[in-house]
């Protein structure tokens, strides 16, 4: 099969591509998702997406440039955060038409809650499900304008011909054959590496950054790796999410002295790390909804109040909920600029993408608006690209080599387990390169990666059977999560001071030397380069690439 436009990706940022890019009828467009299609970040997304929603409110919309830019830290791109917040009540209004019912209030205009580092309520929300309305308000649309589906295809590899994208590698997991899918354009649209702190982390198993790594293996750079964004509260031991919403709603977080110790909108960084010392203090901490009535809980956090009682066993109508700061998202990715990257035709959005929105710290409600605005961006760009241009050919040696590993992990036997690796990683990683991290800790997480890296490559399946192989992913998956976590590891080791959500215990106060992005590329298997980005001729140079993509 054949397509016009590719999208690897089924959460906001994908779809949003896809349904622009098939905005021209005469397109193929599809979307591959390395699971079931309902299953994504986005659809998990909870207290909601900012926009201010007046178009004409100029203020309120320098307001929200100015809340992200200071969330940033400064390393946001002015321009492209202009763009988003400029985009924003537009793309409110489209999701709108698509079908998502956000919360209205009394007189019919969309409710909007606060959330942590806005300076005004801006976030609007469907109760605390708003990920999910907004998934499926999307694949409703993405079916009726037509928009293909290849879920359940894992992806490998992007293949490209002169510096051009020609198509994708994937294993298709109902059978485990290595399958290419030729195309003139792939937006990819993968989500972020937050599962890599497996165990500490709101985001599933599997978000451990396979397409950062399918883009590090084509030869592009990755950005900003070091910044790993703690979301405050997760549950003590499922690590489920207590959305931001809590706290929008009045919310408290109160420690075991019964003493509040943190304005709870502070910034996400300013708050997890208040609560790692108060943790660190031996001190447990809580969060506090017993003086908002039971009606208010019921109506605006409902899936909040299910998990509680049913993963804690807390009612938080009358009793406070233990909670721990936990791996939530994460602010680096595939450089970008504007959607464009610097192999032509392969555009990128979403959480695995930077386009300089985040910096070095994320504000809550501003990714899935990032997510919808350069999802849309990146549609219209990859059709703008494919109209008028040839398919290309596809270079096989990276098909063939793809193949060759599939069937090197089938073929033998093995003793060592991929679960024990897995949990390891999760463990090394937040550990050593977690909420705080110094030299020696980042030596020792980079040491140990190492090892890891190079007892996955020797991992079989013991389950020799081809058909839905779940062994075969996770070793895969496995595999790019080591070569993702180096750059994170590598990342932070080179950005010797504090900075948003990257905490040195050796360099606690910003320094301003540092004040530029840290790009990282792999030259060979384990061999990375690490610099930091200033505006020199090489900058200057990539951005023009990127730019006449
Ligand atoms: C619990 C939770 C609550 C959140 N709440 C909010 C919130 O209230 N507001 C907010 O703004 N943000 C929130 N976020 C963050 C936000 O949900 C994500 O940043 C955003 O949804 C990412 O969207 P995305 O489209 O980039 O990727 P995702 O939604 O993560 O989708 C990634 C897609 O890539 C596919 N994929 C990945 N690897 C492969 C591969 N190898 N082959 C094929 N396909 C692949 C997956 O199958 C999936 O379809 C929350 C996150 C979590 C985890």
């Amino acid at each position: 099969m054949i397509y016009d436009v590719i999208v690897v990706g089924g959460g906001i940022a994908g779809l949003m591509a896809a349904i622009e890019a098939k905005s021209d009828t005469s397109l193929r467009v599809a979307i591959v998702t390395k699971g079931n299609l309902f299953k994504s970040n986005s659809s998990l997304a909870s207290g909601g997406i900012n926009s201010v929603l007046d178009k004409n409110d100029k203020e309120g919309i320098l307001k929200h440039i100015n809340d992200t830019l200071k969330g940033s830290y400064g390393l946001a791109d002015k321009k492209a955060v202009t763009y988003m917040c400029e985009q924003a009540p537009f793309i409110i209004e489209k999701l709108s038409d698509y079908g998502v019912e956000f919360d209205k209030n009394e007189d019919g205009t969309i409710a909007q809650r606060s959330f942590g580092g806005g300076s005004s309520k801006r976030t609007c929300y469907v109760g605390d499900k708003t990920g999910s309305a907004i998934t499926q308000a999307l694949i409703k649309k993405a079916k009726i304008v037509g928009v293909e589906f290849l879920v359940n295809n894992f992806v490998m590899n992007i293949t490209k011909m002169n510096n051009k994208v020609s198509g994708i590698v994937v294993i298709r997991r109902f059978d485990s054959s290595v399958m290419v899918y030729p195309a003139k354009s792939v937006v990819l649209a993968g989500g972020g590496y937050a599962g890599l702190y497996r165990g500490f982390s709101t985001n599933a198993q599997d978000y451990t950054g396979d397409i950062l790594s399918v883009a590090l293996r084509a030869g592009l750079a990755l950005k900003d790796m070091e910044f790993v964004q703690f979301h405050p509260t997760g549950f003590i031991k499922t690590s489920y999410l207590v959305s931001e919403a809590a706290r929008g709603e009045g919310g408290y977080l109160v420690n075991s002295e019964g003493e509040r110790f943190i304005n709870e909108l502070e910034t996400r960084d300013v708050v997890s790390q208040a609560i790692s010392k108060q943790i660190a203090e031996g001190k447990k901490v809580f969060i506090d909804l017993r003086h908002l009535t039971p009606e208010h809980i019921e109506s605006k956090l409902p899936s909040l109040q299910k998990a509680a009682l049913m993963q804690a066993g807390v009612d938080v109508t009358i009793e406070l909920l233990p909670i721990k700061p936990v791996a939530h998202y994460t602010m680096g990715g595939i450089e970008a600029n504007m959607t464009k990257t610097a192999i032509k035709g392969l555009f990128v959005c979403g959480e695995c993408a930077v386009n300089g929105i985040h910096g070095a710290n994320r504000l809550g409600g501003n990714s899935l608006l990032d997510g919808a605005v350069f999802g849309e961006l990146a549609g219209k760009n990859a059709l703008k690209y494919s109209k008028n241009k040839e398919f290309l050919p596809i270079d096989y040696n990276i098909v063939v080599k793809d193949q060759q590993k599939v069937d090197f992990i089938f073929d033998q036997d093995t003793t060592k387990n991929f679960n024990s690796m897995r949990i390891s990683v999760g463990k090394t990683m937040f550990e050593l390169a977690g909420i705080h991290r110094d030299k020696k800790s980042l030596f020792k997480a980079l040491d140990y990666l190492q090892y890891l890296r190079r007892e996955s490559g020797t991992l079989h399946c013991i389950d020799k059977g081809r058909n839905n192989n779940v062994e075969l992913i996770s070793i895969l998956e496995l595999q790019n999560a080591l070569e993702i976590a180096q750059t994170v590891v590598l990342s932070a080791r080179k950005r010797k001071e504090s900075r948003g959500a990257h905490h040195r215990d050796d360099y606690t106060q910003v320094n301003n030397e540092y004040k530029h992005s840290i790009l990282i590329n792999e030259l060979k298997k384990g061999f990375y380069k690490v610099w930091l980005q200033k505006n020199n001729l090489l900058g200057y140079l990539r951005r023009a690439i990127a730019n006449n993509n």
